[in-house]
């Protein structure tokens, strides 16, 4: 679509919905605008009653009943995931296939209350007391959400949001806003109240108004640093939690089980195109296994098919569009420029940007400080685990970290210094579970997702005291 067609689209209140491998329009979703906020607000206010009302086997009836329906329903939901968000079909369809977990998850914890007996009589003076604390809603809860896990992102605010009794204003990602759009049907369709989730079309400007709003308790947002960066200075005293990007480090020992190092990093960096928090960026390869394992890596990467998602055989599908690729492909131009060397890829198709492998980046490169959220892994050798470890934790933002080997102290020690959110062992840095806490080390780290994490977030104290004396 041409900008002279995108601002007349916009002006119509509509934007468009693009299909990230060929650029095709595949539908035009009506934006609400920043002026429209006081309405979605009321709305919310609604919503707010509304869910507090419910009774907790109501919430979890909702939560397991939108879980069936999304299991019938996998192949469209999956379909509609490829389709605006560009993943391939299998990758989606393992998405869809966690939503299902995410809301599974959090119908169980919608019957609990997590609540606890409080020991008044632990120190003198409060004999005669008795008393427990319960989980409560906070009110409105308003979550923003990425491109890139267009469903099980946004499930992951819901899922616990809505157990714990909350209303959410939902802000999806403007690029990828269907699944979630569909997922909020969903959950109206096993019995949720209209308001409980009020929907939020747009972009940038429609999240810094709803950011602002006094009657927001809890934002919960995942995306990039800078904009959480934006959202937490204009944010004011509302509760934040900020899932934000990564540039995971991977160590490959000489001890490691060599196969499946080389297929699990292959799959963690370029997984998604590597539009990916937790994927692969950096591999640092022990010296006497370097090229040895700088061939293979380049061989299994030669076999992935890249094109069209919607393919069964395709293991890479293109970025979320043309202005993204091109993005990577003048980032990684530039580390060239400064010493970087490809073995594999800088190849751009429009908007699909073929897996690259890089060696000798100098570490003051963007590529390799930041994140790159693309197609493109780092391979680097070292001599001691104590290098590998320092060039681990050389960046200030940290989600997830993998290490292979086969010796336990290693691993023990690399658990012990890695600063990451999570450390798989024997694994890339790709592997997340649903129930599993979710969240980064160091700069921007704000709160936990993972069901109970987040329902722990999503909810207040309160303290009931009878005073027998
Ligand atoms: P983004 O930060 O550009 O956008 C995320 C959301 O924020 C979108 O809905 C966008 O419209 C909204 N937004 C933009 N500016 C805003 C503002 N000023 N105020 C309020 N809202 C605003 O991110 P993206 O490009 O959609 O997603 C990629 C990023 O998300 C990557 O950095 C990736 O690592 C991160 N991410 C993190 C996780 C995680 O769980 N840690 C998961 C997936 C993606």
């Amino acid at each position: 679509m041409s900008s002279l067609s995108m601002r007349l689209c916009q002006t119509e209140n509509l934007i468009p919905v693009l299909n990230p491998f060929d650029g095709k329009e595949i539908s035009q979703v009506k934006q609400t605008l920043a002026l429209d906020v006081e309405e979605v607000l009321v709305k919310a206010h609604v919503g707010a009653q509304a869910a507090k009302a419910l009774p907790r086997h109501q919430r979890a009836s909702i939560l397991d009943k939108a879980a069936y329906l999304i299991e019938q329903r996998n192949e469209q939901f999956a379909r509609q995931i490829t389709a605006e968000a560009g993943k391939t079909i299998r990758q989606a369809t393992k998405e869809v296939a966690r939503c299902v977990n995410t809301l599974k998850l959090s119908a169980e914890l919608a019957r609990s209350n997590e609540g606890e007996m409080i020991p008044f009589d632990a120190f003198p003076g409060g004999e005669k007391r008795k008393g427990w604390f319960t989980r409560e809603p906070l009110g409105i809860i308003l979550a923003i959400t990425p491109f890139n896990d267009p469903l099980n992102l946004v499930a992951h605010k819901l899922g616990p949001a809505i157990a714990g009794g909350n209303a959410v204003l939902l802000k999806p990602s403007e690029m990828a806003p269907l699944s979630a759009m569909a997922l909020v049907d969903i959950l109206q369709e096993a019995g949720m109240p209209p308001d409980v989730v009020t929907l939020a079309i747009g972009g940038a400007d429609l999240g810094a108004a709803l950011v602002e709003a006094r009657d927001v308790r809890m934002i919960s947002f995942t995306g990039g640093f800078k904009t959480g960066e934006a959202i937490s200075r204009a944010a004011g005293l509302k509760r934040l939690c900020m899932d934000l990007g990564g540039n995971a480090p991977v160590i490959v020992m000489k001890d490691c089980d060599f196969d499946k190092a080389i297929e699990a990093c292959v799959s963690g960096a370029f997984w998604a195109a590597g539009q990916n928090c937790i994927g692969t960026q950096r591999i640092f390869i022990q010296r006497p296994l370097y090229n040895q394992f700088r061939g293979a890596f380049m061989k299994a990467t030669a076999k992935l098919v890249v094109g069209d998602p919607q393919r069964m055989q395709t293991d890479v599908g293109p970025m979320i569009n043309e202005l993204a690729a091109k993005s990577i492909e003048a980032r990684v131009n530039q580390a060239l420029d400064q010493g970087a060397k490809c073995l594999h890829g800088n190849k751009r198709e429009g908007a699909l940007y073929h897996p690259t492998v890089l060696e000798t980046v100098p570490h003051d490169c963007a590529i390799w400080r930041d994140e790159v959220f693309a197609p493109v892994v780092i391979l680097e050798p070292f001599d001691d685990l104590e290098d590998a470890l320092t060039l681990s934790n050389e960046v200030d933002f940290s989600l997830h970290a993998g290490i292979f080997t086969s010796d336990i102290d290693t691993a023990m020690t690399a658990i012990d210094r890695i600063q990451a959110g999570g450390i798989m062992i024997n694994d890339s840095s790709d592997y997340r579970f649903d129930a599993m806490p979710f969240g980064g080390f160091k700069y921007g780290s704000m709160g936990r997702e993972g069901v109970r994490f987040a329902y722990e977030d999503m909810t207040q104290p309160k303290v009931i005291c009878f005073n027998n004396s």
